[in-house]
């Protein structure tokens, strides 16, 4: 029988309004696993409302005590654990090695942020006045439109869920339309670890029908966004006619350098990780491979030999599955096609594979790239998908000026066993994150994560510059005798 996934407002299961539904397709097989709401205007009003109407009394609850509610929901995501990895396993397509190490990373924000109810820190200051005492404390905003893509779905939800209740602000969340199953999941869990009815929405739909009319809603305080640039943009735009706070965390295009003084073993395996794990739909996916022109040909050999013996498929010995969409599948294919007719050299991949077992699913092989321009589309454009251009260059500075030709700046890596070479990078690239001798991905729930230019507006979540996020800074000053 077809499961149907509706939304969940007010802590209950609603069917969208116009009674209408869509589909959703398993990526590794193209067959319908369910069919979930097609939200409009009308259902995220409901929402809204619901979310409203919860606010004051979440608002007044204590922090400490919202943190309790928040871990035992952390408690009920640690004992459904298998339930949940294998949902968002299956509504996208990852292996479920994969799914489990997402989920393990989920339960640790959110451990994270239910214990911050305990330290929702404000500072206390000196006063130009004698017996003055001033402080700061946080208040939560009101209604928290929070809006998600598929490529890592718990990790999103949570990183934004989590600071936002901790902070006290109530939330409508507007799951990803490839990713709709594990977002409900979650809510169901929220009323069973006592959170109340109204706290915690969810809508499913498209972007367009369900998103916008979510982001256009004056009620919403706060807009928290994770996709892609251009819907980035559109949303500032509407935010900023009614001074809503907007959180942008969008694209990448992440540069990763390898110096002649690298462990070459421990280069390809991160770059090869940095690439291609999760089918390359990692914002901070390593998309733009820089090696010292003097182990060139030796680090692209290895790399090759590296991305061809990579397994794809769902199973748990696979090492990356397909991708989120057909319409995705396309683009990487047209765009790594047109590099190509404009005269790349291809290393490896380039297309689907044509293995009996993964035809009927988005996958595309690993693909390795070189001669190509540093202006040409697949240089600057994100493909989200399996794909990286390398590049040579002569030396560190040529390195890092590479590195930062792109209008993103989210995530970077060099490898050098040089501390001043990882130096010198770290304070020159321009990207939120600059690792060294690692990958360009991996954030940590109490780290900021965020970037230059276009990769986002400034803001970081998680860490606890996401309180910055979610709450507004209130000054009390008092005088006494
Ligand atoms: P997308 O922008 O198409 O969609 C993301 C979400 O926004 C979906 O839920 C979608 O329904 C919704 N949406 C689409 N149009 C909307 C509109 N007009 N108004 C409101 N909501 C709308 O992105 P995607 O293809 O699903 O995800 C991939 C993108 O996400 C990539 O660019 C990737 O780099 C980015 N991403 C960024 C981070 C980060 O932390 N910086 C993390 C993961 C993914």
């Amino acid at each position: 029988m077809m499961k149907y996934i509706n939304n969940w407002i007010n802590g209950n299961e609603l069917k969208p309004f116009n009674n209408s539904y869509l589909n959703k397709l398993n990526p590794h097989n193209g067959e319908i696993i369910a069919c979930f709401a097609d939200s409009r205007n009308e259902d995220v009003s409901i929402a809204v409302n619901a979310a409203q109407n919860a606010f004051e009394d979440w608002k007044l609850l204590s922090p400490i005590k919202r943190g309790e509610l928040l871990f035992q929901l952390v408690n009920l995501l640690k004992s459904n654990f298998e339930m949940l990895a294998k949902c968002f396993a299956v509504e996208t397509g990852k292996p479920i090695n994969d799914a489990i190490g997402e989920l393990n990373a989920a339960i640790r924000l959110g451990e994270f942020f239910s214990s911050e109810g305990m330290r929702m820190y404000g500072r206390t200051m000196t006063s130009t006045s004698w017996n003055k005492h001033s402080m700061t404390i946080r208040e939560p905003r009101g209604v928290a439109g929070l809006i998600v893509p598929a490529n890592t779905p718990i990790a999103n939800i949570t990183w934004k869920v989590f600071p936002a209740l901790i902070c006290g602000n109530t939330v409508v969340l507007k799951s990803s339309e490839d990713a709709p199953d594990i977002a409900i999941e979650f809510a169901k869990l929220s009323k069973i670890a006592g959170i109340p009815d109204g706290v915690l929405n969810v809508i499913h739909g498209t972007g367009l029908d369900a998103g916008q009319p979510l982001v256009e809603n004056t009620n919403i305080k706060t807009i928290s966004f994770t996709g892609s640039t251009k819907v980035g943009l559109n949303i500032a735009n509407i935010a900023s006619k009614r001074l809503a706070r907007v959180s942008l965390e969008l694209g990448g295009k992440n540069p990763f350098i390898v110096c002649d003084d690298a462990d070459l073993e421990n280069a390809v395996h991160w770059a090869s990780l940095s690439a291609f794990s999760n089918a390359g739909q990692r914002c901070a996916a390593a998309s733009r491979i820089i090696v010292f022109e003097n182990i060139y040909q030796e680090f692209v050999e290895r790399f090759v030999e590296k991305a061809k013996k990579l397994k794809l498929g769902v199973d748990i010995n696979c090492d990356l599955g397909p991708l989120i969409s057909k319409k995705q599948q396309v683009f990487v294919k047209e765009t790594v096609d047109k590099a190509l007719r404009e005269g790349a050299r291809l290393l490896c991949g380039g297309d689907s594979p044509n293995d009996d077992l993964l035809v009927k699913g988005n996958y595309f092989s690993p693909t390795l790239i070189d001669n190509v321009s540093i202006d040409s589309e697949i240089s600057k454009t994100e493909l989200f998908g399996p794909v990286a251009t390398i590049y040579e260059v002569k030396n560190l500075e040529e390195a890092i000026d590479l590195a930062n030709y792109s209008s993103y700046g989210l995530t970077s890596c060099i490898h050098t066993k040089d501390l001043n070479k990882a130096m010198r990078f770290a304070k020159k690239v321009i990207a939120g994150v600059a690792n060294v001798n690692i990958g360009t991905f991996g954030s940590e729930p109490h780290m900021p994560f965020g970037g230059f230019g276009d990769s986002g507006n400034g803001t970081r979540e998680p860490g606890l510059e996401a309180l910055d996020v979610y709450s507004e800074l209130k000054n009390i000053s008092i005088q006494f005798e």
